[in-house]
């Protein structure tokens, strides 16, 4: 259940600008019903009531980011409903996390405590033995490896958790500590957002690189029309990204939540540096096509595979919209393939040994 969940239904089509700014309180209170409708579903198959009581448990519960303790949960419906019994709440959240909206975690306090679950990432915690502080997170080369050693017993994954309990940097330093929970949904699709960021920015520099080298002025120039492609998508990237910012004005004080291999990242879309080392102005323009075709495919593929790694949340969302996009840009390479190097056989002081035309760099 709580294992990453590839995706069976085909995923829709969606606006990320719509979900991340103006749209994502709509988002979020359609979630709210989507819940309210699933609860009711899961009571009604337990031959159980939906009792107002309950219905202020859900909501109290739904609305909080972070990990409730029963506890906790009780103090706070109790502000809205005195006639709510410690029970009652403690039973409502059992119901919940048997609906699977919810789920019951150990942060080694020794309570009963519960995150929401639906439309949440899967993650793990980092938790404070002395103040209860809970920094969440995601790492997916984490994920692969136990894949790997769980198919390796030939085991089929139901769930899993990883928990880390340590003494946070406040309480080493002997601070109060800053207790605050963010919506890991939300974390979760900003680092998504900044690594999109950062490929569409290596992108960009990588098609000047190539128009900047590149002899052949038909090339240069689709080159330069690439690049300016790359640059479109960047500046929709960067008006979401501010738009983000402004709409959630602490999300840049939340923790890193996806923990990602920058380097590989970096490989999908060699430096300037990179392309100069290798001699990419002795490529002909076949061969500068078809690098630049490579890496949209690697790009397309990573972005790809990493978004189907993901339960459905925004941070998915926006990987897949981002495959989309690297996949258009191999369709409008492929184009200039097949209109650069049909039309006009290249000239003859650009053609290299057959061999050659092969390479990919
Ligand atoms: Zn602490
Ligand atoms: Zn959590
Ligand atoms: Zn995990």
């Amino acid at each position: 259940m709580l294992y990453f969940r590839v995706a069976v239904v085909p995923p829709k089509p969606i606006d990320i600008q719509n979900s991340l700014s103006q749209g994502s309180k709509v988002a979020a209170n359609r979630n709210l019903a989507e819940q309210k409708k699933i609860f009711a579903a899961y009571l009604k198959k337990k031959k159980l009531k939906i009792t107002r009581q309950r219905q202020v448990i859900l909501d109290s519960f739904l609305k909080t980011e972070g990990h409730l303790s029963t506890e906790e949960l009780y103090h706070q419906v109790r502000q809205k409903d005195r006639t709510i019994g410690y029970t009652t709440v403690s039973r409502t959240m059992k119901a919940l996390t048997d609906s699977g909206l919810a789920r019951e975690i150990d942060l080694g306090d020794s309570r009963s405590r519960f995150e929401p679950l639906y439309k949440r990432p899967h993650h793990h915690h980092i938790i404070c033995v002395e103040c209860q502080q809970t920094i969440e997170f995601l790492s997916p080369e984490l994920e692969q490896l136990q894949e790997q050693v769980v198919s390796h017993y030939r085991f089929r994954p139901v769930r899993h958790h990883f928990q880390v309990f340590g003494i946070c940097e406040d309480c080493q330093e002997h601070r109060p500590p800053r207790h605050e929970d963010f919506d890991s949904d939300l974390v979760f699709a900003r680092d998504a957002l900044r690594i999109a960021l950062q490929t569409e920015r290596n992108g960009v520099n990588f098609y000047q690189t190539l128009a900047k080298s590149a002899k052949d002025p038909k090339g240069k120039d689709a080159f330069l029309e690439m690049a300016a492609e790359e640059e479109k998508h960047l500046q929709e990237l960067e008006s979401e990204w501010e738009a983000m910012v402004k709409k959630h004005k602490r999300i840049l004080k939340a923790p890193v939540f996806l923990h990602f291999d920058y380097k590989e990242l970096n490989r999908l879309f060699p430096s300037p540096e990179e392309l100069q080392e290798r001699r990419i102005d002795r490529l002909t323009l076949e061969e500068a096509l078809h690098l630049a075709l490579s890496m949209e495919q690697g790009a397309h593929r990573f972005f790809k595979r990493y978004a189907e790694k993901f339960n459905d949340t925004r941070g998915k969302a926006i990987f897949q919209k981002f495959a989309e996009e690297e996949l258009e840009h191999c369709e409008l390479i492929q184009k200039e393939c097949d209109r650069l190097l049909s039309s006009s056989p290249p000239p003859p002081q650009h053609q290299e040994p057959e061999s050659s035309s092969e390479k990919t760099v």
